[in-house]
């Protein structure tokens, strides 16, 4: 069973991102950049499938800049066999991610592909699930848990009520959620081995795939700065603050 884990280069989760003075988005100029936290589960989970026995190769796929190479080095260090960069300098969103996924799905024939359940960049929460109805395969989002066995595959995931246990015939897309596994740590000389695996550099024309921008940013703006709080001394006064300053109750 070939797996395929999509990786999505993005503002490391540490950096406090700052929006540019004209409001045309985010200031990303020496930014550290690094790998999806939703996608190293992805590939974590994918790998853990190999040494299960349960899945035979893992390919990498980033849509991106040139620099989306060193996300997919990342992804081979902690256990991804090979990778493919989908190159483009073209502002990407989710719709357009999803196409270049499924034309690469069409040519590497997956049984399983592993998306993070969303970027931590533009939370969009889509590709995955776009990706699954153009394939019109099934699809399991906010996995916990994924085990695959005798061409079913099973998956826990978190709704708002609790747990739910869906069967999926494969092949079928699944998205990560953070309770899923652990990433293990990159080690110097996975880092050294990654170096030498095969990435190979294909362009969006090159699959058939138009990725121009559907959607157009109209603004983007710093949330408006929270006020301090106060401490009050009872719950009558908490409960009358509540009905005649906030008018909640
Ligand atoms: P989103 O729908 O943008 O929140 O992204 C959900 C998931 O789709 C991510 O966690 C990745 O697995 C995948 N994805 C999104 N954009 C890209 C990209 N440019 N390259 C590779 N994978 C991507």
């Amino acid at each position: 069973m070939k797996v395929l884990v999509p990786v999505k280069r993005v503002v490391d989760y540490n950096v406090k991102v700052r929006v540019k003075s004209d409001g045309s988005g985010v200031d990303i100029a020496n930014v550290k950049m690094s790998m999806n936290p939703f996608d190293e589960i992805a590939v974590e989970e994918a790998t853990r499938l190999k040494e299960a026995g349960a899945a035979t190769e893992v390919v990498a796929v980033s849509c991106g800049v040139t620099q989306c190479q060193e996300t997919l080095r990342t992804a081979m260090a902690i256990g991804a066999d090979r990778g493919i960069l989908v190159e483009t300098d073209v502002e990407l969103q989710p719709l357009a991610v999803a196409k270049l996924l499924k034309a690469l799905a069409d040519k590497e024939q997956p049984q399983l592909i592993i998306l993070g359940k969303q970027a931590i960049d533009d939370d969009c929460n889509q590709t995955g699930q776009m990706l699954a109805a153009l394939l019109g395969w099934p699809q399991a989002t906010f996995a916990s848990k994924v085990t695959v066995e005798g061409g079913k595959a099973t998956v826990t995931r978190e709704v708002d009520g609790g747990l739910e246990t869906l069967a999926l015939q494969l092949p079928a897309v699944v998205t990560t959620d953070l309770r899923l596994n652990e990433p293990r740590y990159v080690t110097l000389p996975n880092i050294m081995k990654a170096k030498k695996k095969p990435l190979e550099t294909v362009k969006p024309a090159d699959l058939g795939v138009d990725v121009a921008p559907r959607l157009k940013t109209l603004k983007v703006s710093e949330p408006p700065k929270r006020s301090a709080g106060i401490t009050v001394p009872d719950a009558a006064t908490l409960v009358a603050k509540l009905k005649n300053e906030a008018k909640v109750i």
